[in-house]
C-alpha cells in the first residue's frame, strides 16, 4: 500500500517497501483550481531516507544488470499495461494536482505507456559493435553497460511523461533508479511508481523519495554512489546540479528552459499558423518547456494574423481542467500565478502593448486562473521577449523578412524548440540551417515531440545531451571496448 491509514498520505518507495520518512513530516499537495482542496500529502524526506534508497538501489542494481534485456523488457511491458489500466485515475490526479486539462493529462499518461513499450523493445536490440582489429587473431567489440544508480530529478509540468522518459531507458539498460519528483506533482508520481511496483521490478531497482529539492535533489547530486543524475527543470536549479555532480566526477544531463519562437511568414496558411500559436502557446496554460512564447510575424500578414489570433483567444474557455469545455486550466501553483502576473506588469512598464487578456480571473473563479494574454509591439530587448514566462502569455513581434525573423528568433539565451510557417522551400531550408534550436519544426507548432526521436535543446536550454529515442542510450550507458585473444 502506498498510503498510511490516514488516506491521501503518500509514502516513499524504498527497497520494494512503502515507508514513512524519518522526519515524520509531510508536505501537502493542493489543487490549483481549488487551492483549499488537498490532493494528498507526500513525505518530507531526509538525507537518511535518501541514504537508504541509495544503498538499496546500489545492491539491487548488481542483480538487475545481470538479467537479460528481454527479461527487463517484459517488466516494462507489464508496467505499460498497468499504467494504461490506471490512466483515468492517474490523469485525474494530474489535473487536480497541477491543473492541466483532463484530455491533456490522459494524453500524457498514454504517452507514458508508449514510452515504456518503446524502451521495453530496446531490451532486444543490439548493445555493441564489432570493430575490426589490426590483430587478425583477435576479436574486438564495444559493449554498452549500465552506469549503476541513476538519480532522476523532475519538474511538475509533465509529472508522468518526464519521469518515465528518464526512468524507462535507465531501467532497460540495467540501471537502478531513485526518482525525486517535484513536490507540486508528487502524488501523481507516486501513482506511477505504484504501477512500476506492481509490474514486478525487483526490490530496490525502482525507488521514490519525495521531498525538498534542496535536501533530496541536492543529496542525489552530491552522493558518490549516484553515478549519474538526469534533471529536467529550471536553469537556476539545473546549472547548480550540473556543477555539483561535475565536481565529484559524476555524469549529468540537464534539460531546462525555453523561449521558443514561432515564425509566421507572409506566404503561409494563416489559419494553420494561428492554430499553432494557440495550441503551442496556450495549452497546458503555457507551462511547457516547448511552448511558443515569441510569435514573430512578417509585416505583410501581421494585421490579418493578429486579428485572427485575438478572435481565437477570445473564444478560449479557462476553467477547472476536469470540466469538459475548458481549454486552459489554472497556473500550476500560486508561485507560478504570481510570477506570470509580474511578467505581465513588466511587459506593460517596458512599453509592450497589452492587446488581449492580462487579468486574473480569480474574482469569479477560485483557482489560480489567468486570462490568455497577448502583447503587441514587443521588441527583442524587452524582458518578456527574453525571459521564460512559463504562463499563458504570447508576445507578437513584427519583421520585414524571414531572414530578420531568424535573426530575432536566435536573439535569446535559449535554444529549445523553434517553428516556421511558410510554403517557401528556400525559407524552410534557411530556417533549418540557421535556427539555433534542438527541435526544429516546419508548419507545425513548437510544442509536440515524438518519443522515438531525440529531444533536447541548444544553448542554455540543455547540457547538449539528448533524451528519448535511441539518444537515451548515450546517457544511460557507458561503453566497454573489449579485445579478446585466444
Ligand atoms: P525547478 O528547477 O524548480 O524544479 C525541478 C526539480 O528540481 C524539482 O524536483 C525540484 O524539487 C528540484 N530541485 C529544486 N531545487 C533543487 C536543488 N537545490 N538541488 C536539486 N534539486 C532541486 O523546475 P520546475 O519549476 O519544477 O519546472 C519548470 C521548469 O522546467 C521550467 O523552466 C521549464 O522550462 C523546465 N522544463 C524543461 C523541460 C525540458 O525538457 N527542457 C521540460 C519540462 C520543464
Amino acid at each position: 500500500m502506498k498510503t498510511t491509514a490516514e488516506t491521501q498520505k503518500y509514502l516513499n518507495f524504498i527497497n520494494g517497501t512503502w515507508s514513512k520518512s524519518h522526519s515524520d513530516e509531510v508536505i501537502e499537495s493542493t489543487n490549483p483550481a481549488h487551492p483549499t482542496e488537498k490532493i494528498g500529502y507526500i513525505q518530507n524526506s531526509t538525507k537518511e531516507d535518501l541514504e537508504e534508497a541509495i544503498i538499496a538501489a546500489k545492491t539491487a542494481q548488481t542483480k538487475w544488470k545481470k538479467m537479460t534485456g528481454a527479461e527487463r523488457g517484459n517488466i516494462l511491458y507489464k508496467a505499460a499495461d498497468l499504467l494504461e489500466q490506471n490512466s483515468e485515475d492517474i490523469a485525474r490526479t494530474m489535473t487536480q494536482e497541477m491543473g492541466k486539462t483532463f484530455p491533456e493529462a490522459k494524453g500524457e499518461t498514454a504517452r507514458g505507456a508508449a514510452i515504456l513499450r518503446y524502451y521495453a523493445g530496446e531490451g532486444m536490440r543490439k548493445e555493441g559493435d564489432v570493430i575490426p582489429s589490426t590483430d587478425s587473431a583477435a576479436l574486438m567489440f564495444s559493449k554498452r553497460v549500465p552506469l549503476g544508480v541513476v538519480g532522476v530529478i523532475t519538474p511538475w509540468n509533465f509529472p508522468v511523461a518526464i519521469p518515465l522518459w528518464k526512468m524507462a531507458p535507465a531501467l532497460i539498460y540495467g540501471n537502478a533508479v531513485i526518482l525525486k519528483p517535484a513536490t507540486e506533482a508528487a502524488v501523481t508520481a507516486a501513482k506511477v511508481i505504484e504501477c512500476l511496483e506492481k509490474a514486478g521490478f525487483p526490490s530496490g531497482v525502482v525507488n521514490l523519495v519525495t521531498g525538498k529539492g534542496s535536501v533530496i535533489g541536492q543529496g542525489l547530486a552530491e552522493h558518490h554512489n549516484v553515478t549519474a543524475v538526469t534533471f529536467t527543470g529550471s536553469n537556476k536549479t539545473g546549472n547548480h546540479i550540473g556543477q555539483t555532480v561535475a565536481a565529484r566526477g559524476g555524469k549529468y544531463q540537464l534539460e531546462m528552459g525555453g523561449k521558443n519562437p514561432l515564425i509566421v511568414a507572409d506566404d503561409c496558411d494563416v489559419d494553420l499558423a494561428v492554430d499553432a500559436a494557440i495550441s503551442g502557446g496556450l495549452k497546458s496554460t503555457g507551462q511547457k518547456c516547448t511552448c511558443s512564447s515569441r510569435v514573430i510575424v512578417q509585416e505583410g500578414i501581421y494585421e490579418t494574423f493578429k486579428q485572427k489570433l485575438v478572435d481565437k483567444m477570445s473564444q478560449i474557455k479557462v476553467g477547472d481542467g476536469l470540466e469538459e469545455d475548458s481549454f486552459m486550466g489554472p497556473c500550476a501553483t500560486k508561485e507560478q500565478y504570481d510570477n506570470v502576473q509580474r511578467y505581465i506588469e513588466i511587459g506593460q512598464k517596458e512599453g509592450a502593448e497589452l492587446i488581449w487578456g492580462g487579468s486574473t480571473l480569480r474574482d469569479n473563479q477560485d483557482g489560480y486562473y489567468l486570462e490568455p494574454t497577448l502583447f503587441d509591439n514587443v521588441t527583442s530587448e524587452m524582458t518578456i521577449a527574453q525571459e521564460e514566462i512559463f504562463g499563458p502569455v504570447l508576445t507578437l513581434m513584427k519583421v520585414s523578412s524571414v531572414e530578420e525573423a531568424i535573426e530575432l528568433a536566435n536573439d535569446v539565451e535559449y535554444g529549445l524548440s523553434a517553428s516556421i510557417f511558410t510554403k517557401n522551400i528556400d525559407q524552410i531550408l534557411s530556417f533549418i540551417d540557421d535556427i539555433e534550436a534542438g527541435l526544429v519544426r516546419v508548419n507545425s507548432e513548437t510544442a509536440g515531440v515524438e518519443l522515438q526521436a531525440p529531444f533536447g535543446g541548444m544553448k542554455a536550454s540543455s547540457s547538449y545531451s539528448r533524451e528519448q529515442g535511441e539518444a537515451a542510450k548515450e546517457f544511460f550507458t557507458t561503453i566497454k571496448t573489449v579485445f579478446v585473444k585466444g
